[in-house]
């Protein structure tokens, strides 16, 4: 049976790192601030949001949240951004996605102040890390690698098997991967023969958005399953892109939903918002 991955006591610590480093610079006078942009009234973004909230006051980051209507145009959202960006008591700046339909999420993103881009979508925090240069990394992705890290799971040598190429998880943990000398294969909607490539992976990574999509005969014996998936079932439980009852047996260490990735990915953020570009 697979050792399972407790995404939150790896959160805790990173979240009590931030908290002792956020004291520390209180005592030379400094505050961190993160501004949060919400737009609109999804349900699941205001629950992310207040999370952050939350999170951001146990640390002691002023968080300013800027709560929009739906019907706000991409001009007063740009505005507000470009206020942000000139503000020097403002840290980091998260926009929450999704965004209404009406507005374009790429030109809010490359908006944002990349020195402040805590998300770490900016193109220049993108091309930054995939050139090794010093930038703010995607919060999921760095999560991963705090949660292997932490676990004491060799990454150098390893062959891993990313499924799931989007901006915001596949692409960063291929490049965050490679950097920690992984051989890495990123597999897509379009990849061929899944199946065996998914079963050379000793590090499958897997962020699909499709329940429980991954069951063990994509699986290597012995494999380390990261599951990034959030998906709700229709009992309204939530679940993984991967079958966690079948999976955890023939893995060596895999990362259940909920308490996996997910809570990892929030203090990351706090990681970001109190040190700064790495
Ligand atoms: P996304 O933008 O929808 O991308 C999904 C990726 O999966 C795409 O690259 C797609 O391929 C690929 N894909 C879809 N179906 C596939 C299949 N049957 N076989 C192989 N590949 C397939 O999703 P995302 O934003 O990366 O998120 C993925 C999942 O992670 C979602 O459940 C999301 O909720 C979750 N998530 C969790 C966290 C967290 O903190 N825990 C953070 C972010 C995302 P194509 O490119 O070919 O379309």
């Amino acid at each position: 049976m697979a050792e399972i991955l407790d995404g939150k006591k790896v959160a805790d610590a990173i979240v009590e790192e931030c908290k002792s480093e956020v004291g520390r610079l209180s005592l030379c006078g400094i505050t961190k601030t993160l501004a949060v942009i919400l737009v609109g009234n999804d349900p699941a973004s205001a629950i992310y949001v207040n999370n952050k909230k939350k999170k951001c006051e146990y640390i002691g980051i002023y968080s300013k949240t800027y709560e929009l209507p739906e019907h706000t145009t991409q001009e007063e959202l740009l505005a507000l951004i470009h206020r942000l960006n000139e503000d020097l008591h403002v840290d980091g700046i998260l926009v929450q996605l999704p965004l209404p339909a009406h507005i374009d999420e790429n030109t809010i993103i490359m908006a944002i102040d990349p020195a402040k881009d805590v998300d770490g979508f900016h193109p220049a925090s993108v091309g930054a890390l995939s050139i090794g240069l010093p930038g703010y990394v995607s919060c999921t992705p760095a999560g991963i690698i705090q949660i292997l890290k932490r676990n004491q799971i060799e990454i150098a040598g390893k062959h891993c098997v990313i499924i799931g190429r989007s901006n915001i998880v596949g692409k960063p943990m291929a490049m965050l991967m490679l950097k920690e000398n992984a051989t890495v294969t990123v597999a897509h909607s379009r990849t061929s023969n899944l199946k065996a490539i998914a079963k050379s992976a000793d590090i499958l990574i897997v962020a699909i958005g499709k329940p429980e999509f991954i069951n063990r005969s994509y699986v290597k014996e012995g494999a380390v399953v990261i599951d990034v998936g959030v998906n709700r079932k229709a009992d309204k439980t939530l679940c993984g892109d991967v079958l966690f009852a079948d999976v955890a047996p023939v893995a060596s260490a895999i990362t259940p939903v909920p308490g996996g990735v997910g809570p990892v990915t929030i203090a990351m953020l706090m990681h970001n918002c109190v040190f700064g570009l790495e």
